[in-house]
C-alpha cells in the first residue's frame, strides 16, 4: 500500500509519507496512523517543528531511526527523544504537545510517528506520558528485535497497552524466521534497506499489509535492513478520525475542537514551546462518519 506525501505545517513544511489510513485500510489492530519520516539532513533546514496541538482517545507513539524530538505536553513533561528509545502519550479525554528538534542535533533525522486508537472503556482516561529508554531485545539467528509495545517472540515491552497489539524495530542481518500470532494482523515496512517479507519484496515507502493467520514470518535480506512491524487484534469499534482527534461521532469531534478553539483545561497548556499553538482546521460542511478498520 503507497503513502501519500504530507507537508506538516504547509506546503514549506516538513515532509512525510502516510501509510495509515490509506486508500484500502484505515487501521492495522489499533494502529490508526503511521507517518515516515527522512532521513532529512538537517545541515540547512529547520527540522521538526509541530506548534503545541490537543490530542484525544489515542496513544501517541514516537520512534526514531537517527536525530532528536524534543517532546512537551501539557502535563509538564519535557522529554527528548533519541533512537531505541519510545515516548509514549496516552491522550486519554485530553492534551496537548509540542515535537521539535532540540538546539543541539544531529545532522539527519529519520523516525516514524504513529498513534493508537483507546478502545471504548479507556478512551476519556486522564492522560499520561512515558519515556521508556531501557525496551527489550529479541535475538534469533538472523535479526534482533526491540519490542516498542506488547509481546514478540516472548519478550514484552514495559509500555502500557490497551488492546492486544506489537510494535517492533527488527534490525535484519540475513535470512530469519520470527514467530508471530496467528490472531493477530500485521503489516511491515522498511525504516532502512531492503528485504524480502514472506517473499515479498519490501523497500521504504509503502506499507505491506500482512493480515492474519500466520504463526512466523519469514524474512530475507542481502544487506542489514531496518523494519518496523506491527501487529495487533482486529480493531472492531467505529471510529472518527479527524485532525488530531479519535472519537466515535460528529458530534464528539464537534466538542472537542470547540474545547481547544476556547482553550478550557480540558488540554491544558503547553510551556517553553517558542511559537503559537495550531489551529484546529474547519469543520467540514457535511457529517463526518464513524468508519470500520476497513474501507
Ligand atoms: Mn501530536
Amino acid at each position: 500500500m503507497e503513502g501519500a506525501p504530507v507537508a506538516l505545517g504547509g506546503p514549506r513544511g516538513f515532509a512525510v509519507t502516510r501509510t495509515l489510513p490509506n486508500r484500502q485500510r484505515r487501521m492495522v489492530g489499533a494502529w490508526c496512523f503511521l507517518d515516515a519520516y527522512g532521513p532529512h539532513d538537517l545541515a540547512d533546514a529547520d527540522g521538526m517543528r509541530v506548534g503545541p496541538h490537543p490530542h484525544t482517545g489515542l496513544q501517541t507513539v514516537t520512534w526514531l531511526v537517527g536525530g532528536e524530538v524534543l517532546h512537551r505536553d501539557s502535563l509538564g513533561n519535557r522529554q527528548e527523544i533519541r533512537p531505541g528509545q519510545l515516548n509514549l502519550m496516552t491522550a486519554g479525554r485530553g492534551i496537548s504537545h509540542s515535537e521539535e528538534t532540540p538546539r543541539s542535533h544531529s545532522r539527519v533525522l529519520h523516525g516514524v510517528q504513529l498513534w493508537v486508537a483507546l478502545p471504548h472503556a479507556q478512551r476519556d482516561m486522564p492522560p499520561a506520558f512515558a519515556h521508556h529508554a531501557d525496551l527489550p531485545v529479541v535475538a534469533e539467528a538472523g535479526l534482533s528485535a526491540t519490542v516498542l509495545m506488547g509481546t514478540l517472540a516472548g519478550a514484552t515491552s514495559p509500555a502500557t497497552t490497551h488492546t492486544p497489539l506489537v510494535g517492533a524495530e527488527i534490525r535484519l542481518t540475513a535470512e530469519a524466521t520470527l514467530p508471530i500470532n496467528p490472531d493477530f494482523e500485521y503489516a511491515a515496512l522498511a525504516l532502512d534497506g531492503a528485504a524480502t517479507v514472506d517473499g515479498a519484496t519490501l523497500k521504504p515507502g509503502p506499507l505491506l499489509y500482512l493480515g492474519a493467520g500466520r504463526d512466523t514470518l519469514r524474512l530475507g535480506t542481502d544487506a542489514p535492513a531496518r523494519l518496523l512491524l506491527l501487529g495487533g487484534e482486529p480493531f472492531e469499534e467505529r471510529l472518527v478520525m479527524w485532525w488530531n482527534f479519535v472519537a466515535r461521532d460528529h458530534d464528539e469531534i464537534v466538542a472537542m475542537r470547540a474545547d481547544w478553539a476556547d482553550a478550557t483545561p480540558r488540554f491544558g497548556s503547553v510551556h517553553g514551546y517558542d511559537g503559537p499553538p495550531l489551529p484546529a482546521p474547519p469543520m467540514p460542511i457535511t457529517r463526518l462518519v464513524p468508519r470500520g478498520r476497513v474501507r
